[in-house]
């Protein structure tokens, strides 16, 4: 047997297990003490009453002989890939039910879609990152190149500039952003497709929070910009858009118009999905064609809208506190500078062992987090609220005391 070296190239998955690690000894030391996570990447409420009825009535549909599924469509059921067409054009954005594949999660399909792509590909990476982009790239064995997101530049890294540009042949993006809920307008979105054609290079687009925009100056998709059909393909999900993160569904845009040395990677997925995959669950699928339609909609944007009001409810707590952050005005997570320049895990402790919260710190998601902190609007009202009145309350200048070696950096946070 031989193993591929690639995958002992992965780094263990630190961040998660060293978080769950802290949190359980401060439950061991405290546990009388309500513990506030700030930290989640999951949703907490329950499905929408249309999508968990359309389930419901194709589960009872699978006991009559006259209306069993057995396999589907490899690339999702027509209705469903109709259904996700009518919601692009439901922001002007033309795309064909052809161009649509159903499959069961973004994760699964960002992983995927590195068998499209030659072994040697150089991939840019924004730097913080969301891991799988990362660690996928390093299972494939791939030499990855980063673009930097930095206080300055609103954790929107552009692309490598000039003739000495960094070539890139497959570029990750991801917005609104995991972890730093910073989201690309337009203009940057066409830099991106400019240095992507002129590269010859495929950009991945990893839109999962699009529903978390609130506003018609951002962009929805990659495809709202001219010559995107010609470089990118998009990948969007239903975990955190209807709260699918427990019955999996996601799809992909790979446009008919996008091709390599005359090859069309829509039939060239076409094929591997026919190989590799057998079609996503009929009854998942009528789930989440029910959270496209019109109560469906009204009734998932609810929940998105509580999520948004949450992040919401933690800025405002942040900025009394005098301390300051970007994201979470179109995602749900919202991104915090530690103050006194404390660095991520540092800022963490004080969070967990003085207040019980718990948030995920920025250098678990790549070297540029370093000195921030993720904060998620997954939690119950009731939790966050808690949360954010310690927030607002906290004297920073007080807990840094508890920090003695970054008071050396003592700046004008304030
Ligand atoms: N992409 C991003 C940026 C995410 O944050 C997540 C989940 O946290 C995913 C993809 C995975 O989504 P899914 O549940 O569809 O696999």
């Amino acid at each position: 047997m031989q193993l591929n070296e690639n995958i002992l190239k992965l780094e263990q998955n630190y961040l998660f297990a060293e978080i769950a690690l802290r949190v359980r000894h401060y439950r061991e030391a405290h546990p009388a003490a309500e513990v506030l996570s700030l930290g989640i990447n999951d949703v907490t409420r329950p499905l929408a009453p249309a999508v968990s009825e359309a389930m419901a009535a194709a589960a009872r549909d699978m006991r009559s002989e006259a209306r069993f599924h057995g396999y589907g469509d490899v690339q999702g059921e027509p209705f469903l890939r109709q259904a996700i067409a009518d919601y692009y054009s439901s922001f002007h954005v033309g795309i064909g039910a052809e161009d649509v594949f159903v499959s069961d999660g973004a994760k699964s399909d960002l992983a995927n879609l590195c068998d499209l792509f030659a072994p040697e590909s150089t991939v840019l990476l924004p730097n913080p990152v969301y891991p799988v982009f990362y660690d996928t790239s390093v299972m494939a064995g791939r030499s990855i190149r980063f673009a930097r997101g930095t206080k300055e530049n609103g954790f929107l890294p552009m692309p490598p500039a000039g003739d000495s540009g960094a070539h890139a042949d497959i570029i990750y993006l991801c917005s609104p952003n995991n972890p730093t809920g910073a989201v690309y307008s337009r203009a940057q979105l066409r830099q991106w497709v400019e240095y992507a054609r002129t590269q010859n290079a495929c950009i991945i687009y990893d839109a999962a929070y699009e529903a978390y925009i609130r506003s018609a100056a951002l962009p929805r998709s990659i495809f709202e910009i001219a010559g995107a059909e010609t470089c990118a393909v998009e990948i969007n999900s239903f975990s955190k858009m209807a709260g699918f993160t427990g019955v999996r569904c996601s799809w992909v845009i790979v446009p008919r118009t996008l091709t390599q040395d005359g090859q069309s990677l829509h039939k060239l997925w076409m094929r591997r999905q026919s190989t590799k995959y057998n079609g996503t669950s009929y009854i998942v699928q009528r789930g989440a064609a029910a959270a496209l339609s019109a109560e469906g909609q009204r009734q998932v944007r609810r929940d998105v809208q509580y999520y948004m009001e949450n992040a919401d409810i933690i800025r405002n707590a942040l900025h009394r506190s005098g301390v300051f952050t970007t994201g979470g005005e179109h995602a749900p997570y919202v991104w915090m500078e530690c103050p006194y320049h404390m660095d991520s895990w540092r800022c963490f402790g004080l969070l967990l062992n003085h207040f019980g919260i718990v948030t995920s710190p920025g250098v678990g998601f790549g070297a540029q987090g370093e000195g921030w902190l993720r904060l998620s609007s997954f939690g119950s009202r009731d939790m966050i609220e808690q949360a954010a009145h310690k927030l607002s309350a906290m004297d920073w200048d007080q807990l840094a005391l508890w920090a003695p070696d970054s008071l050396h950096a003592h700046n004008t946070q304030k």
